[in-house]
C-alpha cells in the first residue's frame, strides 16, 4: 500500500474526522468506520467498501467550516469526494460516492417509506441537494452503470449512525486500496 495514501487518509479521516456527523451524536470517523462495517457484513465488493468508508471524504476537504447544511449551504461533498478519490482509485470507488446524494433523492423518488425512515439531517439535506428525483432524473440515474451500488452504499450511510456500534478500525479497512488504486 502507497504509504503516502494511507497518510493522506488518516490524515483526513482520523485527524480531522472528530466533528459531529451532521446533526447525529457520531462523529465523521464513526460514521465512515459503521458504513464500511455494514457494507463488509453485507458481502458487498472491496470497492463499495472502500467507498463505504470513504463516502464522506468531502464534507471533511471543504473548508466551509462545520455543519454547512445546518446554515443553509450544500457542501457539495459528493462532487469534491468524487474527484478526489477518482485521483487515487478506479471508477467503482468514486462513482458511488459520486452517486450517494442522488441515490438518496433517488430512493425518496421510488421507495415510499424510505424518506419516512431518514435521519433529520438527511431530511435537511435533502432540500438542500434538491429534494426528491423527477420521473426523468429517476431514468437518467437508472441507466448509470454504478447505480446500483450507489443505492447499497446510500442505504450503509443511512444506517451508520449508532453512538452504541462497534467496528474494526480504520486500518481494517485500508487493506482493499491495492485492490481498488489506479495502477
Ligand atoms: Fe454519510
Amino acid at each position: 500500500m502507497s504509504a503516502s495514501l494511507r497518510h493522506d487518509l488518516l490524515d483526513i479521516f482520523v485527524g480531522r474526522a472528530t466533528r459531529r456527523y451532521g446533526l447525529s451524536n457520531v462523529n465523521q470517523l464513526q460514521h465512515a468506520l459503521q458504513a464500511a462495517t455494514l457494507a463488509e457484513a453485507d458481502g458487498a465488493s472491496p470497492a463499495t467498501v472502500l467507498a463505504s468508508l470513504l463516502h464522506d471524504i468531502g464534507h471533511m476537504i471543504h473548508g466551509l467550516g462545520d455543519n454547512p447544511a445546518g446554515r443553509g449551504v450544500d457542501d457539495v461533498h459528493e462532487e469534491l469526494g468524487a474527484r478526489w478519490l477518482a485521483q487515487h482509485f478506479g471508477p467503482e470507488v468514486s462513482e458511488p460516492v459520486r452517486l450517494h446524494v442522488a441515490a438518496k433523492r433517488y430512493l425518496c423518488a421510488v421507495e415510499s417509506d424510505y424518506f419516512g425512515k431518514l435521519a433529520s439531517d438527511s431530511v435537511r439535506s435533502l432540500q438542500l441537494q434538491g429534494g426528491l428525483m423527477s420521473a426523468n432524473e429517476v431514468e437518467a440515474f437508472q441507466r448509470h452503470p454504478q447505480q446500483a451500488e450507489a443505492v447499497r452504499l446510500r442505504r450503509y450511510d443511512e444506517a451508520a449512525k449508532d453512538p452504541r456500534a462497534t467496528t474494526p478500525d480504520f486500518d481494517h479497512f485500508l487493506r482493499h486500496i491495492e485492490a481498488c488504486r489506479i495502477q
